[in-house]
């Protein structure tokens, strides 16, 4: 099994977990399965941060093709401790006056009507 697959089996017991390289220690999420730092290939898995900071975010007007009913979407950034950062789409159900730079938020697993998983940006 590849780690993409394990990732998505993870999403599906809501679990939301990055990989750690064990030689360097660098994060990534998504998960990659070697190292961009030191081109390892010993990964272990990590629970991501309950919670982090919103650092940006963008409304989007145009959806990439299959999506474009839930336009507009908004795209944020969330920046933890340790400068580990992640990119996703921010609930559909948080208006846009409630979203705020530097905000706590927190992740969660979602499954599109197509059944597809993935995850995004909730408040925490
Ligand atoms: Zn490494």
């Amino acid at each position: 099994m590849t780690k993409t697959a394990k990732f998505v089996d993870l999403l599906a017991e809501g679990k939301i977990e990055g990989t750690v390289c064990k030689q360097c220690g660098a994060k990534y999420f998504p998960p990659r399965a070697d190292c961009a730092a030191c081109f390892s290939k010993d990964m272990d898995w990590f629970d991501m941060p309950k919670k982090g900071k919103l650092e940006t975010y963008t409304i989007a007007y145009y959806a990439p093709y299959g999506f474009e009913k839930d336009c507009p979407y908004t795209m944020g950034v969330v920046e933890y401790d340790g400068g580990l950062k992640l990119f996703a789409r921010l609930a559909s159900d948080l208006k846009p006056e409630d979203i705020k730079v530097g905000m706590d938020v927190s992740i969660r697993p979602i499954k599109y009507e197509d059944g597809q998983l993935s995850f995004e940006i909730i408040k925490a």
